[in-house]
């Protein structure tokens, strides 16, 4: 009994098992943020989703803990995190921008359906493609973005027709 909800627990908490408030309060420190009660719960509702979600997700979820928040002051944070490097976004594929807490190199798969993104991983030296320096451009990130349809919308698009 014990067990299994030591499982759970570790499958609910993934890769941040064991992570704690003061853990996120330090991560935010270290890029020079500020941190307030806000920031800590939009930071740790990306952190904890693996669905890569917009700012319209994040804000429906960080709402119910904190009803004054506003969709901009969500947005804002988002971005605000991505330009000292905190949080990544994926490749704009998709009609808004979907953020990811994941910065360590992964690759994308995303749903031509229903927008669902997933993490795919493999070498990022890819073979074909270009390595740095071509016309003198400077590579910060390599990122393969897959498109196609999820399980679900396969059977919706692709086995009717
Ligand atoms: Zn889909
Ligand atoms: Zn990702």
């Amino acid at each position: 009994m014990y067990a299994r909800s030591a499982v759970r627990k570790k499958r609910e908490n993934g890769i941040m098992e064991g992570k704690k408030d003061k853990d996120f309060i330090a991560t935010l420190r270290d890029r020079g943020l500020q941190v307030t009660y806000q920031r800590l719960a939009i930071y740790q509702s990306l952190y904890f989703s693996k669905e890569h979600p917009s700012a319209e997700v994040i804000y429906q979820h960080v709402k119910k803990k904190f009803p004054m928040i506003s969709l901009g002051t969500v947005y804002k944070t988002l971005e605000k995190f991505y330009d000292v490097g905190l949080i990544e976004k994926v490749s704009p594929v998709t009609e808004v921008a979907r953020y990811d807490a994941q910065t360590g190199p992964h690759h994308h798969m995303v749903c031509l359906g229903c927008q669902a993104i997933m993490d795919a991983y493999g070498p990022v030296e890819e073979p074909g493609i270009p390595l740095s320096g071509q016309n003198g451009f400077h590579v910060l990130r390599k990122q393969v973005v897959l498109q196609g349809y999820c399980p679900a919308c396969k059977t919706a698009f692709i086995s009717k027709s």
